[in-house]
């Protein structure tokens, strides 16, 4: 196992609020053609129009709560949960309401903010932007943490598959990215979630969010995608990001569409489980938990 150096930077600024601010107010303008994720749907979600994510302008929510079951080093977290995304899993374990930008309650940034504050006072150690997807709603997103005290501990949960202008305006703003590299090649990313051009734009994404921020990597193991999709992740980390924090998470439940797919009828099998392990082993990942 590699140990990845300490950062040896805060990465979010302290003058954070007053920079998520600005921020919010130039990602609401770029709702007019709007480009926030690699889908580039150029359409005007301020004049009604929607893209593939089906986001309006306003954003809702389907969880807020306190959840313990995310990596040990960031939990207890404050999860903020936005409605829809921009990708569309078979397998997404909130698919309804992850797909769904419509589900939930609508999302008011100052009375979510004072929320996390008053979980933040009670002991909660960070707070966690999620969804869905969170980049397709990066407006409200902004707004929250301009919102928030300067010194939280802010977490982004990604697919990432966000556009270099969604990261232009999420640079330091928040100190950790939990992202998903899901897929190992583009036909099973296709097939599984709608999606073209994945791996390329994930590797951007994440390449992005180590030179800019802490990053940990996630890797759901699905059943029958070991070798196509889990080896490939495995070995272009242990190649391009020597050192990250990667949490093989091996927890797959056939949820929501799942059993539109032959093999991801069932949850993972403690073969290919104990398989994942090896591989992870033999690209020297640092894997955590
Ligand atoms: S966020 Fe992505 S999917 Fe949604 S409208 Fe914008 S470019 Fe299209």
């Amino acid at each position: 196992m590699i140990c990845a150096e300490p950062k040896p930077v805060f990465y979010a600024t302290l003058n954070r609020p007053a920079l998520a601010r600005e921020r919010a107010r130039r990602a609401r303008a770029m709702l007019a053609d709007c480009r926030l994720c690699a889908h580039d749907c150029g359409v005007n979600r301020l004049a009604g129009e929607t893209g593939f994510c089906h986001a309006g302008t306003e954003p809702r929510f389907f969880s807020a709560q306190v959840e313990v079951s995310d990596e040990m080093e960031l939990i207890p977290t404050f999860a903020v949960a936005l409605s829809g995304c921009d990708l569309c899993c078979d397998f997404c374990i909130t698919g309804a309401s992850s797909w769904n930008s419509r589900a939930g309650f609508g999302f008011d940034a100052v009375a979510m903010a004072a929320r996390a504050e008053a979980a933040l006072q009670n002991g909660t150690r960070t707070i966690m932007v999620l969804g869905g997807e969170p980049t397709i709603h990066l407006p409200s997103a902004l707004e929250f943490v301009s919102r928030l005290p300067a010194t939280a501990k802010l977490i982004w949960k990604t697919n990432a598959h966000g556009s270099a202008q969604a990261r232009e305006l999420l640079d330091r703003i928040f100190d950790v990215w939990l992202a998903d590299f899901k897929f190992g090649n583009d036909a099973c990313a296709q097939r599984l979630a709608k999606v073209s051009d994945y791996v390329r734009v994930v590797q951007e994404n994440l390449l992005w969010a180590d030179a800019h921020s802490e990053l940990i990597v996630r890797h759901l193991l699905m059943p029958g995608h070991v070798e196509c999709c889990w080896r490939p992740v495995a070995e272009w980390l242990a190649e391009n990001l020597p050192g990250v924090k990667v949490n093989l998470r091996v927890g797959f439940w056939p949820a929501w569409q799942a059993r539109r797919h032959n093999e991801l009828s069932n949850p993972i099998s403690s073969v290919e489980t104990e398989y994942a392990s090896e591989i992870a082993k033999e690209c020297g990942l640092n894997l955590i938990e």
